[in-house]
Order: structure tokens, then C-alpha cells, then sequence
């Protein structure tokens, strides 16, 4: 579903991605792991075209991530072109990023009416279906700032899924929250991969990692040392790097 070949992502003279590969199956889940400053942020940008790369490709479903095949030349698309490829691609950050003056229900109507022009009745309709989903019911007309952390990131989670995307990425979506609260959003994110959302996560969650990950992908300095299934990355794994790092995490 997702394909990821020789990227390359420089900042001025720092090289962030440093020939990355990597496919991501239709309905799996991938979890990326790896110390501070190794890209894994970078990484999951550069698969919505937040972060255009240096080198190499990305494509999803087949189509060219901000470009267009032409023989063998691309071609940059426009602005709106990219918009179009971003709203098939579902992105969750750490810090939940809500338009704090619109309700819970606001928030996830927003997105489908606007990229894809759905009837405001329709888009309502899902989007309480998506917070029935994500276990809020009873907070579709609060505010944002009315919602405890862990609510804000489910709210966060269903307005993503609002657009029907084929891939969901996460970064770091437990990071900013409470201790208390992380295990309410990593329910929400297994019952997504129970039912077959193709998802993307970067977290520092070990055991999570272990019960939910088809893939494991471990990075560092910009490269994929090591990936395979959980059993294998996470309690065989057969890098020094890897083995120090899941030390240092657990
Ligand atoms: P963390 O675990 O801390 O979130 P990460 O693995 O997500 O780290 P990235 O955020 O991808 O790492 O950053 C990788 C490197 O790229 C870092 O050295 C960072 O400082 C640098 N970097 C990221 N974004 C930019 C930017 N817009 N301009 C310049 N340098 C950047
Ligand atoms: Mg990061």
C-alpha cells in the first residue's frame, strides 16, 4: 500500500534520512521505533509530502506522492493536487492539534466537508459514528478544553478517520499525556488494527508494541537498521543499536 524507495531527506547539510526502504502492506501495522533525532518524525512527514524529499520516492496505493509519473519524468504536482493525495493519508500527532473553538463533533465534521465537500448532514452523521467509535458519545458537544488530554487525542484519532484515509500514521500519540491516560488511546489504536486500518506509529510503548506490531522497524541516525516481527526486533534483535536502545526504553 505504502512504498518507500532510496528516501533521501537532507536540512542544509544535515542528512536526516539517509536511504530509507520500506513497504507497508494493506491492512498492517507497522510500529517504528528508535533514540531521539534518528527521523522517524521526518520519515512519517515525508509520507504526506509535509516534508518533500531529497531523494527517492514515495507512493501510495500506487500514485506518486507529490509528483506525477510522466514516462520516466515527475513532475511536481500542485498545491491542491498534493491536498487531494494528504486526505487519503491520515496523520495523528502528539500533541493533538484541535481547533479549540469548536466542539468535539465541529472538529470531525470539519475536515470531511471542507476536502471533500460531504453534506453537512452526512459528515455529522459519520462523525458521530466516529466518536461512538473512540468512546465518546457523551462529549460530542464539549470543547476541546473541556476534554481531559486522552479525550482530545481520540477526538484527534476520529476526525483522521473522518476522511476514510487508506494509511493512518501516528507520532508519538501517548507521549504528551498523562500516565493515567495513554492506555485509554492505545485501547483505541488496537481496536483500529483489530479492524484492519493500515496504520503507521511511532511510539516508545515496548509492551504495545509487541501485542499490536505485524512490522517493527527500528531506526537510527537516519537509517533502518533492523525490522521484522515483533518476536524477532523486539526480543531477538540482532543489532547492538537495537539491543541498547529497547535497554534504555524498557
Ligand atoms: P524524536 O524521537 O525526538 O521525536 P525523531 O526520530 O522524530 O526524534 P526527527 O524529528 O525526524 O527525529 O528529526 C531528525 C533530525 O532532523 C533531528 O536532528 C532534527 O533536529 C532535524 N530536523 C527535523 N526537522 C527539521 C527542520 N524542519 N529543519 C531542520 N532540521 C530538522
Ligand atoms: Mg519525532
Amino acid at each position: 500500500l505504502v512504498e518507500i524507495r532510496g528516501v533521501h531527506k537532507s536540512f542544509g547539510d544535515l542528512e536526516v534520512l539517509r536511504g530509507i526502504d520500506l513497504r507497508i502492506e494493506p491492512g498492517s501495522v507497522t510500529v517504528i521505533l528508535g533514540p531521539s533525532g534518528s527521523g522517524k518524525s521526518t520519515l512519517l512527514r515525508s509520507i504526506n509530502h509535509l516534508e518533500p524529499v531529497t531523494q527517492g520516492l514515495i507512493s501510495v496505493d500506487g500514485e506518486v506522492i507529490g509528483y506525477r509519473r510522466d514516462g520516466d519524468l515527475l513532475h511536481e504536482l500542485h498545491e491542491r493536487e498534493v491536498l487531494r493525495q494528504r486526505t487519503a493519508i491520515g496523520m495523528v500527532f502528539q500533541s493533538f492539534n484541535l481547533f479549540a473553538h469548536m466542539t468535539a463533533l465541529a472538529n470531525v465534521v470539519e475536515a470531511p466537508r471542507r476536502a471533500l465537500g460531504i453534506p453537512r448532514r452526512r459528515a455529522e452523521a459519520r462523525a458521530r459514528e466516529l466518536l461512538a467509535l473512540v468512546g465518546l458519545s457523551d462529549k460530542t458537544e464539549a470543547y476541546p478544553r473541556q476534554l481531559s488530554g486522552g479525550q482530545q487525542q481520540r477526538v484527534a484519532i476520529a476526525r483522521a478517520l473522518a476522511l476514510d484515509p487508506k494509511v493512518l500514521l501516528f507520532d508519538e500519540p501517548t507521549s504528551a499525556l498523562d500516565p493515567e491516560l495513554v492506555e485509554e488511546v492505545l485501547e483505541v489504536i488496537r481496536s483500529l488494527a483489530r479492524a484492519g486500518t493500515t496504520l503507521v506509529i511511532v511510539t516508545h510503548e515496548i509492551p504495545f508494541a509487541r501485542d499490536v506490531a505485524d512490522t517493527v522497524v527500528f531506526m537510527d541516525r537516519g537509517r533502518i537498521v533492523e525490522q521484522g516481527p515483533p518476536a524477532e526486533v523486539l526480543d531477538r534483535p540482532r543489532h547492538d543499536r537495537t539491543r541498547a536502545f529497547l535497554q534504555r526504553v524498557r
